[in-house]
């Protein structure tokens, strides 16, 4: 076999392998978005959900995966996605609806200049984005009324859960995450998560195989969240460094034990008494954890790496 046929050869198989890569990828998010949505009770049927799309690969990732999700559901759910324009100076509005029209899916954008109100009230150099936001909620609650939406669902990763347990830990001293599925403030509206259980690296390669018109997402010139930019350093060198860490705190999300923490408004150990029974599980209290002879993964299950392929 002569050299340009051997090439042409080493690049088909190329393309098969990166065929076959990008379709596991597609499998994993659709399990992964399947297995939060089943564990949470996030769509049922009959619902309308709303789907926050701001241009980012994330809401972009949501929105496709629940499309798919949709076609093959035992149970029947609209979509309608919703883009709300803040007038950020040089956004390109003519992107999402032609990006929806597309895909011919009801989409709605609201026009709403929150970017001059924060400029306005928030003096130079401050952060923005307390504010921005609270305005694009309050905003998006009204759509979702308006538009008859019955579930909120945004972009949100496991990556974004774990940063915000962790900065809500280290600067707000408080043991609180972000919920994969959560009643409103105005006790509305459920929002949920479908992401929960998706990495942010998966969210990116997804992005890069779709193409999809990614918005940037510096166009109202806030400053980087340092805080939050310190906390996803600090997962990635763990990630790095020591493997399973990340998975297990992931995990352990999910498998709380108030008893064993200090908030006396979660457990009552004001009124803790001896009953005289053995509780079976119950506390060793003397000896060691089984976690600490080996990782926490040995006898707790994974959630998000049981998903993985
Ligand atoms: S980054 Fe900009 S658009 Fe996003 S919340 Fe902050 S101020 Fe608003």
């Amino acid at each position: 076999m002569n050299a340009p046929a051997r090439e042409a050869e080493l690049t088909a198989k190329q393309v098969e392998k990166i065929a076959y890569e990008n379709n596991k990828l597609h499998k994993r998010l659709c399990r992964q978005v399947g297995q939060a949505i089943g564990d949470f009770n996030m769509i049922e049927e009959g619902d309308k959900v709303m789907v926050c799309l701001s241009g980012g690969k994330d809401s972009y990732a949501l929105l496709d995966i629940l499309m798919t999700l949709r076609e093959r559901a035992p149970i029947n759910f609209e979509i309608v996605a919703v883009n709300l324009d803040q007038k950020q100076p040089n956004f390109p509005e003519h992107i999402l609806p032609a990006y929806l029209k597309e895909l011919g899916i009801p989409f709605h954008i609201e026009n709403q200049d929150t970017y001059s109100i924060v400029k306005r009230l928030i003096p130079e150099g401050k952060t923005t984005c307390s504010l921005c936001s609270r305005l694009r909620r309050g905003i998006l609650y009204r759509v979702a009324d308006e538009l008859g939406a019955t579930k909120i669902a945004l972009g949100h990763h496991r990556d974004d859960i774990m940063e915000t347990f962790f900065l809500n830990m280290f600067f707000g001293a408080k043991i609180k995450g972000m919920p994969p599925k959560l009643q409103s403030d105005d006790g509305k509206h459920i929002v949920i998560r479908p992401l929960a259980y998706v990495k942010e690296a998966d969210t990116e390669r997804y992005a890069k195989v779709k193409n999809f018109p990614i918005i940037p997402c510096d166009l109202c010139g806030s400053q980087e969240n340092l805080q939050r930019k310190q906390i996803k350093n600090m997962l990635r060198e763990w990630e790095k460094q020591h493997k399973g860490r990340v998975e297990n705190i992931f995990s352990a999300l999910s498998t709380v034990v108030p008893s064993h923490l200090m908030d006396r408004s979660q457990f009552g150990f004001v009124d803790l008494k001896a009953t005289g029974e053995a509780v079976p599980g119950g506390d060793i209290a003397f000896d060691e954890e089984p976690c600490s002879t080996g990782t926490v993964s040995s006898v707790i299950p994974l959630r998000a790496s049981d998903l993985d392929d």
